[in-house]
């Protein structure tokens, strides 16, 4: 088990996170990682989607990428129907 302390990104209130493993934890209302773009690189296209009639590329970063968490409080979290 892990204490964290995190920022909800929606409202800035300080969370304390007891974290008992990746997916399960208590003090927040909702979080998930992605991964950003970091340094130096390129997008590759790698095909297209169509949204509501209009084609947009579909591109893959090809550089190095970096894990970033979100958080959200229980309350934005509510909020956000999550
Ligand atoms: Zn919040």
């Amino acid at each position: 088990m892990e204490i964290l302390v995190r920022k909800c990104t929606r409202c800035d209130d300080t969370l304390s996170i007891v974290k008992h493993s990746d997916t399960d934890f208590q003090g927040a209302g909702y979080f998930t990682r992605y991964e950003v773009p970091i340094g130096e690189g390129d997008f590759t296209e790698t095909g297209t989607v169509n949204v509501d009639g209009n084609e947009f590329p579909l591109v893959k970063w090809e550089g190095e990428t970096k894990e970033v968490e979100y958080w959200e409080c229980e309350k934005c979290a509510e909020n956000a129907g999550r």
